[in-house]
């Protein structure tokens, strides 16, 4: 007899990451395009040559990153006990799912948004609800609060959106809350914030503390550079962080995550000037693909999108002809997203866009 692994998954595509390709630049993944912070790389080499006998990596770590929480706790502004924090944020969406919903109930978010949402949704089988953006690739709040029904027990909303790039205002969101029933909840989330240059920024932090359906979602991934070591938080009610530690898994943010994330986050001001340069070089990028014909939509991430539709894969493939890797979402709501790297990078895949002749709006 076969072992019955449960149905949902036979049309579940597992999350298909951004590839990377020897000897090519990659643009696929919104990392940061910098050497690691010389605080993060001793603090992680500090952590592994620990030998204190209660302190190194033979131990488990701290299963609540008491000293992470309490520092992202200040620097957020938030009391420690609205802070969680995660094995990525994308850990925390799924684990937000999980405190939620289950068999029957629907998750809501707009269409295209970050890949990872339908996945986990389905994982817990929960149903997902996709609401189209709108013509000019925003989120369709509208749309997202007409889809609301009284099976919904989740809304992610992504701001800037991954990967279109568009960026919600604070007035915008706090009018979508005030027509959300306050039992569904909304997960505003900001993987991208610290690159959100518009003039009325959504501050999820704030409307987490003061709305109890609501969290907020942030990560280490992309403005942080850590990436590669997994760390993203949510702030909530108490009520909301206690759901999400039950469906934790233990352990899951590991001691050397910990550590590099505490240093990155005091190395913030070294940061700032960073993301100033990822902002000006998206000026640029935009500037030059849009002079070239492309239509680009507003963007307050660290990527661009191109909404080339069924062209996306054949415009992917070109660029890797270049040396250059995009990441591709290849359908009729689809198109390309690209990272903005270091100015080299850009560069080469500025010339590799020169170089396409196909559609570009
Ligand atoms: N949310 C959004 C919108 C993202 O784009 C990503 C990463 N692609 C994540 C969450 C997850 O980031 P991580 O798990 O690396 O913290």
């Amino acid at each position: 007899m076969a072992v019955r692994i449960r149905t949902v998954l036979s049309t579940l595509p597992s999350y298909a990451p951004g590839r990377t390709v020897p000897g090519a630049i990659k643009l696929a993944s919104n990392e940061l395009s910098f050497p690691t912070l010389p605080a993060v790389s001793e603090a992680i080499a500090a952590a592994v040559g620990a030998d204190t006998g209660t302190a190194g990596i033979n131990r488990y770590p701290d299963n609540g990153a008491a000293s992470l929480v309490e520092l992202l706790a200040e620097q957020l502004d938030a009391p420690a006990d609205a802070v969680l924090t995660g094995n990525g944020s994308v850990a925390l969406c799924q684990q937000l799912v999980q405190a939620v919903a289950g068999d029957g109930d629907e998750v809501v978010f707009g269409w295209r948004s970050f890949e990872a949402y339908p996945i986990v949704t389905q994982i817990t089988g929960a149903r997902p609800v996709l609401v189209p953006n709108t013509a000019d690739h925003r989120l369709d709040l509208a749309a997202l609060a007409a889809a609301v029904t009284d099976a919904t027990r989740l809304m992610f909303v992504c701001t800037p959106n991954n990967p279109t790039g568009t960026a919600l205002t604070q007035t915008e969101v706090v009018e979508l809350l005030d027509a959300v029933p306050d039992d569904v909840l909304v997960v505003i989330d900001q993987a991208y914030r610290e690159f959100d240059r518009s003039t009325d920024p959504v501050d999820g932090v704030k409307l987490a503390l003061s709305r109890p359906n609501v969290v907020a979602l942030g990560t280490l991934s992309k403005a942080y550079g850590l990436a590669g070591v997994r760390v993203g938080y949510a702030v909530s009610t108490p009520e909301t962080i206690s759901a999400l530690r039950k469906v934790a898994i233990p352990f899951a943010l590991s001691s050397i995550g910990q550590v590099a994330a505490i240093a990155a986050l005091k190395a913030r001001d070294e940061l700032v000037p960073r993301w100033e340069q990822v902002v000006s070089e998206r000026s640029r990028v935009v500037a030059a693909l849009t002079a070239g014909g492309y239509e680009i939509p507003p963007t307050e991430a660290n990527f661009v999108w191109l909404p080339l539709r069924e062209d996306a894969k054949a415009f992917a493939e070109h660029c890797e002809t270049h040396k250059v890797v995009v990441r591709a979402f290849p359908d009729a709501a689809g198109g390309v997203r690209v990272t903005i790297g270091s100015p080299e990078e850009n560069d080469a895949f500025l010339a590799a866009a020169a170089a396409w002749t196909g559609r570009r709006s």
